[in-house]
């Protein structure tokens, strides 16, 4: 099955296969853990006094034997009622102090997840349309869902587990060092080749990890495009849910592997060590004896015996050490994948001391000089196509210019760049006089309504959908910007009126009901420019004419830029562009155009022919 994004897919992850680089990793990674400074201290107070109670009980069950159980003069039982009390209180007081612990470190580690998860959403907020066109949405997701659920377990056990088995070592250590400084040398002497073994098998585990979070989001790219409603209605309509079914399948089978591939990486390494450390006492026994026969004082066989004691206490918190230090390699292919979008620059951004919008008589004012653009093209190596050239206009406050010219010609492309979903590459747009870049996007767009081609509503009630265009508007302004729109009876005839629920994506509505909706948010937005982009190119002639009084309320005292392929709707405009491939090639009046008799009169002949062949003869 050829899939039109199967080639980006293959590319993205060859791509992707090199293991991830983060330039700044501790820095960044400190910069993250610094709010959490206090808790971060408290748990590793907390974390230390626990270690030192644990020396208690061990002293605790000597002094109830030797002056509880069986003093010189026989039991003494308060004394034995005091040391138990101790012990209980030892326990308990551990225990709070580990609930406490595990709390305190339950929110550092779910609090930098949350603070990566809301500064990743803030970016792509920020980001431009185009980058949205580029990228497929399941994979945007992914990064927020798995790239960042996958760091919240290693950020959350990294702290507490670190600092414990730190203590550990280092106690044992201490330790070891008094009994034997020779002995400790033999012992240590192989540490450095772990810590060296250890960083190659996590760099391993961090390159299959990269590989395992891309497959992850192939999955669920594919499951959002083939589980949307309009994926799904398109594998229904060509019956090609068994193949989106295998796709799926084979992605699972990569993930699969790659999870048992990722798990398996290391093990053989954490059992080497695991034999190195359970041998290394018996290696003791040799060099003991070495030293002993070359005739070393100083050691007897009780320092033989605690020494290897303790040695064996080192082996599992040696273990979770080097756990931790493999886990945080591993986590290192996700920080990247999270670092890689929070660094992402947005293309079109607020220039320094950008203006508001002015709201003076230039208010509603819409020109291009001499406006060229290109799309960027879709890999550097090659060279962006112009689709717009030397176009201008003018649409004077209060004004409707319409776009119109044959499909591709670059209409929609004009409309993007009014409100900044793009940014031209040659010549000057002017909102209000000024320079779109010179204004706040958020001003710019404020001043401006939008009715696309493709109706976006949310799966909520029509209510909350409407609000959306104004959150504080009353019940009242809802319903008189529905009548404007030509849409309140329909809404009114629902069981549910307002309060219908729309369904994902507005399913539940028809194209011209979803039109009148949308229309019906611009009204409520009421802002001095709207652009109509063939808002009635779907419907038949009754629904038409519904939307097109929607579109007048809508355009009435207001500048509009109509994009239009149905003449029709446009032959009042005050000025009508002729488009042809990203050049104005006619403009005028819809009486001055078809006197040119040119492009515009021979679509205007076209689509009157077909209006006769459409409708019914007389009989
Ligand atoms: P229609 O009447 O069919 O809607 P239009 O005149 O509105 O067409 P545009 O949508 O402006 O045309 O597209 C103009 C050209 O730009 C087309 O050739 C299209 O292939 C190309 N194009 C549109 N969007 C992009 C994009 N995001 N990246 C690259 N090229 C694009």
């Amino acid at each position: 099955m050829v899939r039109p994004h199967g080639g980006d897919a293959s590319a993205a992850r060859a791509e992707n296969a090199k293991a991830p680089q983060i330039p700044d990793f501790g820095r960044r990674l400190r910069e993250l853990f610094a709010p959490y400074r206090r808790p971060l201290a408290i748990t590793v107070s907390l974390v230390l006094i626990t270690a030192a109670l644990t020396v208690l009980p061990p002293l605790l069950t000597e002094q109830a034997f030797d002056q509880g159980l069986f003093p010189a003069g026989g039991p003494n039982l308060p004394r034995l009622a005091e040391i138990v009390g101790a012990m209980v209180l030892v326990w308990v007081v551990s225990q709070v102090l580990g609930v406490w612990q595990t709390w305190l470190t339950a929110n550092v580690g779910n609090g930098v997840t949350a603070s990566l998860r809301e500064r990743l959403f803030t970016r792509l907020q920020q980001m431009e349309l185009g980058f949205f066109t580029r990228t497929r949405t399941g994979v945007i997701q992914s990064r927020l869902a798995n790239d960042v659920g996958g760091v919240a377990n290693v950020l959350s056990n990294t702290v507490s587990s670190v600092v414990g088995n730190t203590v550990t070592v280092i106690a044992a250590f201490v330790a070891m060092l008094l009994l034997s400084p020779p002995l400790t040398l033999v012992a240590v002497i192989l540490l450095p080749l772990l810590a060296l073994v250890q960083r190659r098998v996590g760099q391993r585990r961090a390159r299959i990890a990269t590989k395992t979070q891309e497959s992850l989001s192939e999955l669920s790219a594919i499951t959002q495009e083939a589980l949307s409603v309009s994926g799904i209605l398109l594998a229904k309509s060509f019956t090609r849910q068994q193949q989106e079914t295998d796709r799926y399948a084979a992605e699972s089978d990569r993930q699969l592997r790659l999870q048992v591939r990722q798990e398996m990486t290391g093990q053989g390494f954490f059992a080497s060590v695991q034999v190195f450390l359970l041998i290394v006492p018996a290696l003791v026994y040799l060099a003991a004896g070495a030293l002993l026969a070359g005739g070393a004082t100083g050691i007897t066989a009780g320092t033989i015996v605690a020494f290897t004691t303790v040695q064996a206490r080192l082996t599992w918190p040696l273990m979770g050490l080097l756990r931790v230090a493999l886990d945080l390699q591993t986590s290192s292919a996700l920080f990247a994948r999270i670092f890689e979008y929070l660094d992402l620059k947005p293309a079109i951004t607020d220039a320094p001391g950008a203006r508001a919008v002015p709201q003076d008589e230039r208010l509603g004012r819409v020109e291009f000089e001499h406006v060229g653009f290109s799309y960027p093209a879709a890999r550097p190596e090659e060279e962006p196509v112009p689709i717009l050239r030397d176009v201008s206009f003018v649409a004077e406050p209060g004004r409707t210019v319409a776009l119109v010219g044959p499909s591709g010609a670059g209409k929609t492309t004009i409309g993007y760049l009014v409100p900044r979903l793009y940014d031209a590459t040659e010549g000057v747009v002017r909102f209000a006089g000024i320079d779109v870049k010179d204004l706040q996007q958020d001003a710019l767009r404020g001043a401006i309504g939008i009715v696309s081609q493709e109706t976006y509503l949310f799966h909520a009630t029509i209510r909350e959908n409407l609000r959306y265009a104004e959150p504080e508007a009353t019940d009242d302004e809802i319903e008189a910007a529905a009548r404007g729109a030509n849409i309140h009876g329909t809404i009114a005839g629902f069981p549910d009126g307002y309060d219908t629920v729309v369904g994902e994506r507005g399913y539940r509505l028809s194209g011209g009901e979803k039109q009148r909706v949308a229309i019906a948010r611009v009204l409520l937005k009421n802002p001095p420019v709207v652009m109509l982009d063939e808002a009635t190119s779907a419907l038949d002639s009754v629904s038409e004419r519904v939307v097109q009084q929607a579109l007048e309320a809508a355009s009435s005292g207001r500048t509009t830029i109509a994009i239009a392929h149905r003449l029709s709707t446009i032959v009042d405009a005050d000025e009508i562009l002729v488009l042809d491939q990203g050049r104005v090639v006619e403009r005028g009046t819809h009486q001055q155009l078809l006197r040119l008799d040119g492009l515009y009169a021979r679509l205007a002949a076209q689509q009157s022919a077909e209006r006769d062949a459409e409708e019914p003869q007389p009989a």
